[in-house]
């Protein structure tokens, strides 16, 4: 899909939401680096410099003195492994309404983020976890009774959590009895835990996307055959909202994987700086080193003013968060389709979103990243 390109039978967009005033996400790989080898991690394992601790707070704090930042996410790789991240996810709060740190929970939580950072209640730890034991070790490297000893150790300790799935055709259909006993495993008085999903990716339709520039490279794997259908992601949707869950909370406002992009303008910097508005694109526009806050936030409006998204019926009737690329993180594509609006017609958004009863909003924190 071309970003600029008019729609036909659509009518003209409103102002685009850029400028100063406008709230904007960070989505900050810190290392490539991470102990598991996870089937479907995008993350291409090899060597990248990382920036440090202190020109990461620079950088950070460069565009918060221009434009007010809503979500920092600190990702991976395995944030975990640096052992600076206290200190950067302390600087990010300074400057960010929320926090975000996405884990696979290999490492043991222990003292590496401090009591009043686990427990602001601005910073929210995301686990990425695929299913049932078996399932969930056969797709995140054997990597289960870790993860659930972090996720533990968190909820004792007081942190907000969020769990997050990957879902393919290989777990898709376990999913629900799945988060049914999660949820009774959880009544135990602790806060609720938040749950979202997103569609396995598939990296083939993302390798040219991006800017001008590499930016660290995505690893392929071979995901034919293993993308659920349109339909079967809506069906799945529906159905979890559908769940009368007492301790997990669905937060997912819509059902096809994305960053949130037409809410909220998002930057994506690899573990070098270079930096992006698609998290999944192996291209870039530049590194915030060269670049400078000023014209990163140039960049970001210009794309900002060309995204069709606000033209859009799935956005304007919260169908859709919007995407950069259209790609919808290799959905459109994947399904055999040119046009992202034609991915969410496709799947019959419309009436299988309207029989759920939903009553769909904005994007409670924003854009999010898909987990690696
Ligand atoms: S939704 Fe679109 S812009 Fe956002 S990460 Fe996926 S492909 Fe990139
Ligand atoms: S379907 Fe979604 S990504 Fe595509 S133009 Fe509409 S809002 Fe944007």
């Amino acid at each position: 899909m071309n970003p600029g390109a008019p729609i036909a039978g659509i009518p003209p967009p409103p102002p685009a939401e850029t400028g100063p005033a406008v709230p904007i996400g960070m989505d900050i790989a810190l290392t490539a680096r991470c102990p598991l080898r996870c089937r479907f991690c995008t993350v291409a394992k090899q060597p990248t410099p990382e920036l440090d601790a202190a020109q990461w707070l620079a950088a950070i704090g460069g565009i918060a003195a221009l434009r007010p930042i809503r979500l920092i996410s600190l990702e991976g790789g395995e944030p975990f492994v640096r052992p600076d991240l206290a200190r950067i996810a302390r600087g990010a709060l300074a400057h960010a309404a929320e926090l975000k740190i996405v884990t696979g929970g290999s490492l043991p939580l222990e003292e590496r983020l401090p009591r009043e950072l686990l427990c602001d209640p601005r910073l929210t730890i995301e686990v990425s976890v695929d299913g049932p034991q078996p399932i969930h070790d056969e797709l995140r490297d054997g990597s289960w009774e870790a993860a659930w000893a972090f996720i533990g150790d968190a909820r004792r300790r007081g942190a907000r959590l969020r769990l997050r799935t990957v879902v393919s055709e290989l777990n898709r259909e376990a999913v629900v009895a799945w988060l049914q006993a999660l949820d009774r495993g959880f009544a135990d008085g602790a806060a609720p835990v938040g749950f979202r999903f997103d569609t396995l990716i598939a990296p083939e339709a993302l390798a040219p996307l991006g800017g001008p520039l590499p930016r660290h490279p995505l690893r392929g794997y071979a995901s034919r055959g293993l993308i659920p259908t349109p339909e079967a992601v809506v069906g799945l949707f529906r159905r979890l909202h559908a769940e009368r869950f007492r301790n997990l909370r669905v937060e997912q406002t819509e059902a096809f994987r994305g960053c949130g992009a037409g809410r909220i303008p998002f930057v994506s910097f690899d573990p070098a700086g270079g930096f992006s508005f698609c998290c999944e694109a192996p291209r870039g526009f530049g590194s915030i080193l060269a670049t400078g806050a000023p014209q990163l936030l140039a960049l970001l409006d210009a794309q900002m003013a060309a995204l069709p998204c606000r033209r859009c019926a799935h956005f304007a009737q919260n169908r859709c968060d919007g995407c950069w690329t259209g790609q919808k993180c290799g959905m459109t594509s994947a399904g055999g389709l040119t046009d992202c609006r034609a991915l969410l017609d496709s799947a019959g958004a419309h009436h299988a979103l309207a029989r759920s009863g939903r009553t769909l909003r904005r994007h409670p924190e924003g854009a999010a990243a898909p987990p690696r």
